[in-house]
């Protein structure tokens, strides 16, 4: 900590306001931005002449003294967050590496440590990874969550680049919202259309799709190749076109709006594993429209539950992906996204190597169950009381999450040692799924509970995202 670092935080210490080190960041000549913590709040802080950025609000009466500079704090709000990113590198931007991995905070509360994490491996952060499901059942919005993440990448001091995805998303109002505040990546989610499919006839373009691939064979890395069947292209054909022409409509909203975009195209949770013949289709249609992929996220054999390993057989996910990813190189070179993609540490070495590092991967919920994890240790009486309310809510949290758990696998008490329940696979799904009542009946007393624990959350979910990706790039796991 320099002399100006020392001087500041003990300032602002006697207003109840934490420094946060490795936050201070200098605009040459003008003065210094940082971040703080108060007990309730955060805040930026600014050292050098008050008025040379449009910040609002100050949060301390009179200016205080930083050396031989004045200082203030401000409320984290949108308008200050825009004064800032006039000046620093805050926005979300395109992503520009092979390799990408996605954090997702729904409490606004971990980003710092998801991205502290991410810039010590060779990927680009797409933080504010949020999709409107999780957004109506965190009463948030896509401005709030951008907000929260990029107080988190200013107090980390991560001046690099990051992106943010709206993740699942299905109408043009909720694509608006996330262009409104700032959203670089756009994830378009076929799974509805393809549940409910409307049978017609395939278009003239369909057909021509289906008579160009028949029979082509793709050379795959296994030596095996495959052969693109007439039949099963005629099936996704039915399948996807109307699914394919909603995107598109979409795709031609998100034009209007913003020129530049990363696009995936979703169909993780359509109910049937997504085949080679469904994926050159879709990847072709898409194209012949006029429509380029940043990515693609297939159905894979196997089952992606969430925050528990992967359900299957890692032969069978690699010989899937294998194609997936041969057929990706033939047409257009578009990363393979991952999706439920936490805690799947039976697949990430074999992940990573057949897509050649170039690859995205989506994680969530796996913050929010370290949250829990906390709460466990520091308060294991709110932990037995947020079970409770899970288990009472389970048919309405899984309502919204396809998932396998049965009621008869999850313990009815609380493990003596309560951390262990984050160690049951039934019990961690179910506290997986259950964020919303929790957060409807809760929200206070978590708040509260971490209040005085930041550290030790931050400490977990760091340590947390760094075993994937200590996983992914070939270190031993533990
Ligand atoms: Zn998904």
């Amino acid at each position: 900590m320099n002399l100006m670092e020392g001087a500041l935080s003990d300032a602002l210490s006697r207003w109840g306001f934490r420094l946060l080190p490795g936050s201070l960041r200098e605009i040459p000549g003008r003065g210094w931005v940082f971040a703080a913590r108060g007990p309730r709040e955060k805040a930026v802080g600014w050292v050098g002449e008050p008025d040379f950025l449009p910040l609002t609000s100050p949060l301390l009466p009179e200016p205080i003294r930083a050396g031989n500079y004045p200082a203030n704090l401000y409320p984290w709000t949108w308008g200050n967050y825009l004064a800032l990113r006039s000046v620093l590198s805050l926005a979300p931007q395109r992503c520009d590496r092979p390799a990408s991995f996605g954090t997702g905070d729904r409490l606004g509360w971990v980003s710092r440590a998801q991205i502290e994490a991410l810039r010590l491996y060779p990927v680009f952060p797409i933080l504010a990874q949020q999709s409107p499901r999780e957004l109506e059942r965190t009463k948030r919005d896509f401005r709030d969550v951008l907000l929260q993440a990029a107080w988190g990448v200013l107090a980390s001091g991560y001046a690099g680049a990051f992106g943010a995805d709206a993740d699942h998303i299905k109408t043009a109002e909720q694509l608006r919202e996330a262009v409104e505040a700032g959203y670089t990546m756009f994830t378009l989610d076929l799974s509805e259309h393809l549940r409910q499919p409307v049978p017609r006839e395939p278009s003239p373009l369909a057909r021509a799709i289906v008579e160009a691939h028949a029979g082509h064979r793709l050379s795959v890395a296994d030596g095996q190749g495959y052969i693109l069947e007439e039949g099963r292209l005629w099936k996704a054909a039915q399948r996807y076109e109307p699914a394919l022409e909603a995107a598109i409509a979409l795709v031609g909203q998100l034009r209007a709006w913003r020129r530049e975009f990363d696009l995936e195209i979703s169909v993780d949770e359509a109910e049937e594993e997504t085949t080679p013949e469904d994926h050159v289709f879709v990847v072709e249609y898409l194209r012949r429209r006029g429509v380029d992929l940043w990515s693609l996220a297939p159905r894979f054999p196997g089952r992606f539950e969430k925050g528990v390993d992967y359900i299957g057989e890692v032969e069978a996910f690699a010989r899937a992906l294998r194609l997936h990813v041969a057929i990706s190189r033939a047409l257009d070179g578009y990363r393979i996204s991952l999706h439920s993609g936490s805690d799947k540490f039976r697949i990430y070495r074999v992940f990573a190597e057949i897509t050649g590092g170039r690859f995205h991967i989506k994680t969530s919920g796996t913050s929010w169950l370290q949250t829990l994890r906390v709460i466990a240790r520091v308060d294991p009486g709110l932990l037995a009381e947020l079970y409770r309310t899970s288990l009472d809510h389970l048919e309405e949290s899984r309502k919204a999450y396809p998932i396998s758990l049965r009621r008869e696998d999850l313990p009815l008490e609380l493990p003596s040692n309560p951390e262990q329940l984050l160690e049951h696979p039934a019990a961690r799904q179910l506290l997986h799924i259950s964020y919303g009542v929790l957060l409807d009946a809760y929200r206070e007393a978590l708040q509260g509970a971490l209040e005085a624990h930041w550290e030790e959350l931050e400490t977990a979910v760091r340590e947390h995202i760094r075993r994937h990706l200590d996983a992914l790039f070939v270190r031993e796991v533990r």
